[in-house]
């Protein structure tokens, strides 16, 4: 190793839009500015449980032998607030990589929101969604200055900030350098000094947001003085449940988290049993921004005797991801490689302990609570989904706590127990339409004789309906069953106005059926009478074996191409038009327009283009001219 504490600083540029990030951050999270305290306490115990961690397998690292503290130290005179930490600290590499990017998650993305979000109390939930909980240090900072030295490496460095731009990584002499961690020091500005440097601030600060920390924390009220200690780094999962204020757990949450919501649902518990084992869930209060991103894991740590073994354990089924979770198990071997632990019988039956009480939760949730589950599944409901084919042992619990949006409320919020019990007599199915975008689903032809009938149908939107419910084995016996797909079952089922018009002349339709079908031959399955329409002249219905033409479109709109198969066309007899063009079959030209018409109307209203633009649009200037006389 090699003293570098000659070579002179060097200057790099932060990455990205990073001085307009900045500028933004600071100005709009004014009003919250306290939490850049927050934010380096909790970085300075993740890097005290860092360290606790190598230590395991290379004890070398932690070998002073000093307990692991914070220390918040106040200099009044120099007007500086400093975070201290004997944790695990950074090298030249890691300072690079760790301060020198910001908001590694899409730092666009970071910028398009906050621009949304300037001025808004919304906006301060942006810097824990983004990792850049350090930047928020330039709130009340001007200079932001890190002495560190990586755990097991010789040279230390010196991190230069002013926060607009650029930063500087130097060497550091040894005797200006921490032992062990970082001091991250913040010449505080003009305005923040006025509030940061009394030491009753720091103390309630403290207490308010980081009484739940792992690590004891103490507070220098100036140089010289003694270290008090105002944290005493009791791990609030170990603590007894009765002991708890809702604050505190809500504290905590928001710190592992980095989230600055109210958690909608807190679960802590402590299984006994073959394995040992406590577990603190928080299910938060607002959808993070990543949710549907595909390498988003679920976030939970995992302990060992209060020892971190793990930052982000597989622990949860992936359809459980925007669940916050601390495990601790003491029946977990802490020397072993993450991957032996996966393998571990205990982790196993963590695992599906885990997931089995969260579910049991949600459902208790669902049944005591319908409105605050109501917000939960708004929010995740479309992940929860997910499990529906992905994890077929938990199905049924899944499908219990599942809510629709249906024709009968199209708000949402309608479970297939409350469905099922609505019934119709003679209706043996779960009728479902599903598509892409809510307003037009409802809007479907293909419902108006379920509505004529009273039916109800549930409204599928959202992606991933198209991949559960297709293979979806039903829900108390009644099978689902698409509404745009194959025959409708329905004539069986009383029609809610009797008066509905019938067809007067099924001779002539069924002449009508069969030259449409000539006309359309290349392009449609079949045509024939419908029963699902009361309102308009045609529909397009996939044929009963392959795939259902709205799961189509949403295979589609998620980025594959299914196979399409020829839909089928139904027509309305009762309809004014159709009755008309019966008269027609012999007026070849006007009837062959008037059929391609009806197709590519029916295609659009499933959303689709026309089958020929062109040809489409040809047809449609010649039956106007004919109507109006040309
Ligand atoms: P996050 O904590 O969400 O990762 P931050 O912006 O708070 O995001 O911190 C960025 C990174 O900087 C951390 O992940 C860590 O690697 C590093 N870091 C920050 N403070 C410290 C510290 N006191 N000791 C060691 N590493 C730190
Ligand atoms: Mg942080």
């Amino acid at each position: 190793m090699t003293d570098e504490t000659a070579a002179p600083a060097e200057k790099h540029a932060f990455q990205a839009d990073v001085a307009r990030l900045l500028h933004l951050m600071v100005h709009s999270i004014y009003s919250e500015r306290d939490i850049f305290l927050r934010e380096l306490i909790s970085n300075a115990a993740d890097a005290c449980e860092k360290l606790r961690y190598e230590a395991n397998t290379d004890a070398a690292l932690a070998e002073d032998g000093a307990a692991f503290s914070i220390q918040v130290a106040l200099d009044p005179e120099a007007a500086t607030l400093s975070v201290i930490d004997n944790g695990v600290g950074m090298n030249h590499e890691e300072l690079n990589s760790a301060l020198g990017t910001i908001a590694n998650s899409g730092t666009r993305a970071f910028l398009e929101k906050m621009k949304a979000a300037e001025n808004s109390p919304g906006a301060a939930e942006l810097i824990g969604q983004f990792g850049i909980g350090f930047y928020s240090a330039f709130m009340v900072a001007d200079r932001v200055v890190v002495d560190t030295r990586r755990a097991g490496e010789y040279q230390a460095w010196r991190w230069t900030s002013d926060g607009k731009g650029d930063y500087e990584i130097s060497p550091l002499a040894l005797e200006d350098a921490p032992a062990r961690g970082s001091r991250v020091v913040l010449h505080l500005n003009t305005e923040a000094k006025e509030e940061f440097l009394k030491p009753y601030k720091i103390e309630r600060l403290i207490s308010e947001h980081s009484s739940a920390v792992a690590t004891p924390i103490d507070l220098i009220e100036k140089p010289g003085e003694e270290p008090r200690r105002i944290g005493e780094g009791a791990a609030l999962w170990a603590k007894n449940k009765a002991e708890i204020t809702p604050e505190q757990y809500k504290d905590f949450y928001q710190n592992i988290s980095g989230q600055f919501d109210d958690p909608a649902l807190t679960i802590h518990w402590r299984a006994e049993g073959r394995a040992e084992y406590t577990v603190l869930a928080f299910v938060p209060g607002s959808r993070p921004f990543d949710l549907f991103d595909p390498n988003r894991k679920g976030k939970a740590k995992l302990y060992s005797r209060r020892v971190l073994i793990s930052k982000d354990a597989d622990l949860l089924p992936g359809y459980l991801r925007f669940i916050r979770l601390v495990v601790d198990s003491p029946d977990l071997p802490l020397n072993v490689s993450r991957e032996l632990v996966q393998q571990n019988q205990v982790y196993a039956a963590i695992k599906k302990g885990v997931a089995n009480r969260l579910l049991q939760e949600l459902t208790k949730l669902a049944e005591n609570e319908p409105e605050k589950f109501a917000e939960v599944w708004k929010h995740f409901g479309p992940v929860l989904k997910e499990g529906l084919y992905e994890d077929p042992e938990r199905r049924d619990p899944l499908l219990k706590m599942a809510r629709f949006a249906t024709t009968a409320k199209p708000e949402g919020g309608r479970s297939l127990a409350e469905y099922v019990a609505d019934l119709k007599t003679n209706q043996t199915a779960i009728y479902y339409i599903a598509g892409d975008g809510a307003e037009r689903v409802a809007a479907s032809p293909q419902l108006e004789g379920f509505r004529a009938r009273g039916v109800e149908v549930l409204l599928l939107s959202d992606p991933v309906d198209a991949f559960w419910v297709q293979n979806a084995v039903g829900f108390d016996g009644k099978p689902f069953k698409s509404i745009t797909q194959g025959a409708a079952d329905i004539k069986n089922i009383d029609l809610v106005d009797d008066s509905q018009k019938k067809d007067e002349n099924p001779a002539a339709t069924a002449k009508f059926v069969a030259a449409a079908k000539g006309v359309l031959e290349s392009v449609v399955e079949d045509v024939r009478v419908s029963d699902r329409l009361s309102e308009s002249p045609a529909c397009l219905i996939a044929p009963e074996f392959g795939l259902d033409l709205r799961l189509q479109q949403i295979l589609a709109s998620a980025g594959q191409a299914p196979e399409k198969a020829k839909p089928v066309l139904e027509i309305n007899p009762t309809h004014p038009l159709v009755v008309a063009l019966e008269d027609k079959t012999g007026d070849t030209a006007l009837f062959e327009d008037a059929v391609w018409l009806l197709f590519d109307e029916a295609r659009l209203m499933d959303g689709e283009q026309p089958h020929d633009s062109s040809a489409f649009a040809a047809r449609l200037i010649r039956v106007l001219g004919k109507a109006a006389g040309a």
